[in-house]
């Protein structure tokens, strides 16, 4: 579904990722780990085309990722020309995001039908939906300002399901929050992880969390997988001492 062949990102003369392949299949779960700076949230900056790659290739539901300058914006080509069939990607950054001068309800119904050409009442009918489904629906027309990091964080999150995404992207959902917020978001993910089949491609330090939802770790270290595996394997019985030493600290 998500796959990664020879990609090389630099900045500068910063070499970020070196020669990454790895393929996420449909319906997958996989959590990426490793120290700060390892490249991770480029990985899904990446996929997101909020990058743009330096060498290789990656390809998305079976085509590849196409870049296009439009008025100094670069922007995937296929969203413009094909978007019918194109693979709906949704991303929940750290800091949520939300759009400030509108409301919750706005912030959900702002792309399917600025985007996808929902009608309002149907755009309005859906956002009601998974605000419920986030626990959020007393809130509906409250300004994000209003909300807590947690709450803001619920309607990135059913902001990004809004456009039936087939893979969602979450770069640490929970590193902004204080500890006691961070509960009620990992809990509205692990029932979208149990209710849906979208691929999920995950940045965290939550390892129970990465533990519960994935299907597979990746370990990387400058760039690059140091090793990979099911979570039971990588959490409880290591390959390779760069992951012990990262989890050592971190756990
Ligand atoms: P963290 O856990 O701290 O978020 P990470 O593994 O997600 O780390 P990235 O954010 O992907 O790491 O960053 C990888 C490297 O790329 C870092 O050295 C960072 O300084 C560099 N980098 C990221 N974005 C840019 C940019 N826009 N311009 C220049 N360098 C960048």
């Amino acid at each position: 579904h998500i796959e990664f062949r020879d990609v090389v990102k630099r900045f500068g003369d910063n070499t970020v990722l070196n020669d990454l392949n790895f393929t996420v299949a449909k319906g997958e779960r996989v959590t990426l780990i490793g120290p700060s700076g390892s490249g991770k949230t480029t990985i899904l900056r990446l996929v997101m085309t909020l990058e743009e790659l330096t060498g290789g290739y990656i390809h998305v539901g079976g085509t590849p990722l196409q870049y296009e300058d439009q008025g100094g914006k670069r922007v995937r080509v296929s969203d413009k020309t094909r978007r019918r069939t194109t693979t709906q990607i949704g991303m929940v950054f750290q800091h949520f995001n939300l759009f400030p001068n509108m409301t919750v309800l706005e912030n959900i119904t702002e792309a399917p039908i600025h985007v996808m050409g929902l009608s309002k009442a149907e755009a309005i009918s859906k956002a009601e939906g998974l605000l419920e489904k986030v626990g959020m629906s007393d809130k509906r027309d409250f300004n994000p300002s209003q909300l807590s990091g947690g709450q803001q964080q619920r309607v990135a999150i059913a902001r990004a399901l809004a456009m039936d995404p087939e893979i969602l992207l979450l770069d640490e959902v929970t590193s902004a929050l204080d500890p006691e917020l961070v509960g009620e978001v990992l809990a509205v993910l692990k029932d979208i992880a149990a209710e849906t089949d979208i691929s999920m491609l995950i940045v965290t330090h939550e390892m129970q969390f990465a533990r519960d939802v994935s299907d597979r770790v990746m370990m990387f270290d400058q760039g690059s997988i140091v090793e990979e595996g099911s979570p039971e394997k990588i959490f409880s019985d290591p390959g390779h001492q760069r992951t012990r030493d990262f989890l050592h600290a971190v756990l």
